[in-house]
């Protein structure tokens, strides 16, 4: 192995809890196969922070990353990995490495295992776990091409402690093509939580909330209790109970936080497609026989309406 390199994604230039946590694990495994950890970044960004979760060298392509355009950011992808040949990738299973990351893979010859939930070192290569069939079952996926890319899902790993010591910073200069898209106005939802895809807390909202009103006056404020961010079954947001950047499955977003409190949700299989992998789920239901208490880690059969209020007692008792 010549050496894991992470794809370390920022906003603004503050880096994504995922940089932290991809390349935490990549030190470990970089560990077990005694190689090194560098990492590539996009535009402006302080890159040599990057050292303090071990990596040794960061390319750093300069340029306006600042809205999202496929090309451009393929490209600087491209021109990263190039000057940095690593043998393997990691890479969040965000918009970008749902976007980017496969046609990367493709100019580049390599492979590419999307939506990993487990890394491993087997036999001297690097071997990840990913869910198929809606999360019915899981394949080890050991990639035979360079490089070998994994996408991983946000949570699945912990967050490292930071150390000390700073990255060296390798700029590296890409043709950037001109972007094909004029960004004509950018709308930031009004809200201070984490983004549904990273979220390491989450309490979603059935069909069973009845209305926005008591979808606001009940889901809502449970999750700001306990500092989680709010999520809808796709029956709650035909409903028009919340948006539809809240809705969780095969056509929302897929989580994968540490705790999933499903308030009122049935537990279709294009729900569970979103949520599976989550580490605790807790379900709330009055039917006993509603297929979301099969994955429930902690299942309430009980009223939501009585339930969620005194959850969110207890949880702000404990401020
Ligand atoms: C192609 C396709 C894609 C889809 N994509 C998605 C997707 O991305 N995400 C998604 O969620 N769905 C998706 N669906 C829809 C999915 O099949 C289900 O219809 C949907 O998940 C049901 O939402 P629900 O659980 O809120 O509603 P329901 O299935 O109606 O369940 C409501 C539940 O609430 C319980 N309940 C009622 N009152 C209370 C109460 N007071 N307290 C506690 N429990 C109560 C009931 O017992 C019931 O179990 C998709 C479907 C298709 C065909």
């Amino acid at each position: 192995m010549s050496g894991i390199l992470v794809i370390a994604e920022h906003e603004g230039g503050s880096f994504k809890k995922t940089a932290a946590e991809l390349l935490g694990k990549a030190t470990e495994l970089a560990a077990a196969l005694g190689t090194t950890v560098s990492a590539a970044v996009l535009g402006d960004a302080p890159a040599t922070e990057l050292g303090a979760f071990g990596a040794s060298k960061v390319y750093q392509v300069p340029g306006d990353f600042s809205s999202y355009d496929t090309d451009r950011v393929v490209a600087g992808l491209q021109a990263a990995l190039e000057a940095a040949s690593p043998d393997a990738v990691l890479a969040s299973a965000s918009f970008l490495g749902k976007d980017a990351m496969p046609r990367l893979v493709a100019r580049l010859g390599g492979g590419q295992a999307s939506e990993c939930t487990e890394l491993r070192v087997d036999g001297g290569t690097l071997v990840g776990r990913r869910p198929l069939y809606a999360g019915k079952a899981f394949a080890d996926a050991r990639i035979t091409r360079s490089p070998a890319v994994f996408t991983v899902r946000p949570n699945s790993f912990g967050q490292p402690e930071a150390g000390s010591g700073g990255a060296e910073v390798v700029e590296v200069s890409a043709e950037l093509p001109e972007p094909r898209i004029t960004l004509v106005e950018q709308k930031t939802p009004e809200r201070d939580d984490v983004d549904l895809s990273e979220a390491e807390r989450i309490v979603s909202g059935g069909r069973s909330l009845k209305s926005e009103d008591n979808f606001d006056s009940v889901v809502r404020p449970l999750a700001k209790s306990l500092g989680a961010t709010a999520g809808a079954s796709r029956a709650a947001v035909d409903a028009g109970y919340a948006p539809h950047g809240d809705q969780v499955g095969q056509t929302g977003k897929t989580v994968n936080p540490q705790l999933y409190i499903a308030l009122g949700i049935s537990g279709a299989i294009q729900h569970l497609a979103g949520m599976r992998t989550s580490k605790v789920i807790v379900a709330v239901n009055t039917d006993p026989d509603a297929p979301i208490f099969e994955h429930a880690t902690y299942g309430l059969v009980a009223d939501l309406f009585e339930v969620a209020p005194k959850l969110q007692a207890a949880f702000e008792s404990l401020d």
